[in-house]
């Protein structure tokens, strides 16, 4: 078994960001904080009777994980959660089940199964009884106990991994491995839009055209099929991929620019004053899938009176949001950390509306062919060279997809 974590080393990650500016892919080196290895002492035994051992198929190389990797996020408060030792990568995997506990129930060996997110510790995984609100809604990515550290070993980059069967969802059987490895981008997509699903007419605007903004745009499509789309990227592959999707308009995604042509197309009413504008209407729900310091401040800018913010991405510095926009125009902001528990997907039957799980959604939304994940994989590499990945994966890439033998 071999993995791929990064460990606190105060030293090592400031040698690394040190030499960063004259050696950019210095993070991603053997200097830097990600670690390619067996690990260990627990690799041979499940730490539990409801863990699940799990032989991966294919990884996909997402954001969160690589912004995790080079050291990205750093001066936010959620930078203040301890954070375990060892982080494990990969949280876009398709594998099989080899060994299950005494205890499991949820799913058996030779099931073909997906990562729900970033495995970290929660109530079920723990075992604490009562569990806490978060979990006990459906919720566990929000879990009050996701500072333990997590008995489980590896993740998706990685031959094998060693989880929890609460971490794991059950793929239905007519998804293909390609669609089941975007799973969980998917599910993080369908939570994103069902939080205020847009009405007829309305103008929605998607900031960054990465894999989950791309998701973002089909399930707009698929499930506001007639709410305007608007993206905003200055990526040329980006843009082409979403024209294949059917947004409606691409603007430029540099700051300035976005408030400026976003202002132009919902015809609202720009005001200047000592450098800062202020924009009157705007879009009724903006989604922020780059997470820049200039990205959630340009949605909230220009989110229309009463309208909605999704901050989609984790920003990677400590954001300023002027929150005279966020009173004055009554505007909701709010933020999607992963799969969790949704209201029913607007065409689910009668029977089918209690709450869904978002990769239920998700896996629904795929199955039914309702979005397209053509031209979303565009690179595949042998997971033996994952470090070659990794470089390769930073820029022109939509999703870069590790693969086992
Ligand atoms: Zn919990």
């Amino acid at each position: 078994m071999w993995c791929v974590w990064i460990e606190r080393a105060p030293l090592r990650d400031g040698l690394a960001r040190t030499l960063r500016p004259v050696w950019p892919g210095v993070m991603l080196s053997r200097l830097g904080r990600v670690h390619v290895g067996h690990p260990t002492r627990r690799e041979a035994v499940l730490p539990g009777g409801q863990w699940v051992r799990v032989r991966n198929r294919q990884a996909g190389i997402g954001e969160a994980d690589l912004a995790l990797a080079q050291g990205l996020l750093r001066g936010t408060a959620a930078q203040a959660i301890p954070q375990p030792k060892r982080r494990y990568l990969g949280r876009e995997v398709v594998g099989w089940v080899t060994e299950v506990g005494p205890d499991v129930t949820l799913v058996q060996v030779g099931d073909r199964v997906v990562l729900t997110g970033e495995p970290l510790s929660t109530c079920a995984t723990l075992s604490l009884q009562p569990p806490c609100r978060p979990c006990a809604t459906g919720n566990p990515a929000l879990c009050q106990h996701r500072a333990v550290p997590w008995s489980g070993t590896g993740a998706g980059w990685g031959d094998e991994m060693i989880v929890h069967e609460s971490q794991l969802f059950l793929v239905p059987d007519a998804l293909t491995d390609d669609q089941s490895v975007l799973l969980e981008p998917a599910a993080r997509a369908a939570r994103a839009v069902l939080h205020r699903l847009p009405e007829p007419g309305m103008q929605t605007l998607v900031i960054g055209g990465n894999a989950v903004g791309q998701l973002l745009c089909a399930t707009l499509k698929a499930m506001a099929p007639s709410a305007q789309i608007v993206l905003a990227t200055d990526e040329v592959h980006e843009a082409k991929l979403a024209q294949r999707l059917g947004v409606n308009h691409i603007i430029p995604a540099r700051a300035g620019q976005i408030s400026r042509k976003g202002a132009a197309l919902t015809n609202a009413q720009t005001f200047q004053r000592r450098g800062t504008t202020y924009v009157l209407g705007g879009f009724d729900i903006i989604y922020d899938c780059l997470g820049t310091t200039a990205s959630l401040a340009e949605a909230v800018r220009l989110a229309q009176s009463g309208g909605l913010v999704v901050s989609v991405a984790a920003p990677a510095r400590a954001v300023r949001v002027d929150p005279s926009l966020v009173q004055q125009d009554e505007i909701t902001i709010v933020g999607v950390a992963g799969a969790g528990s949704e209201p029913p997907p607007p065409d689910a039957k009668e029977n089918q509306r209690g709450r869904w799980s978002s990769m239920a959604v998700a896996a629904r939304l795929l199955r039914k062919k309702q979005i397209s994940i053509d031209g979303f994989i565009t690179h595949r590499v042998p997971a033996t060279r994952i470090r070659h990945a990794l470089r390769q994966a930073r820029s022109g890439v939509m999703r870069l997809v590790l693969t086992y033998e």
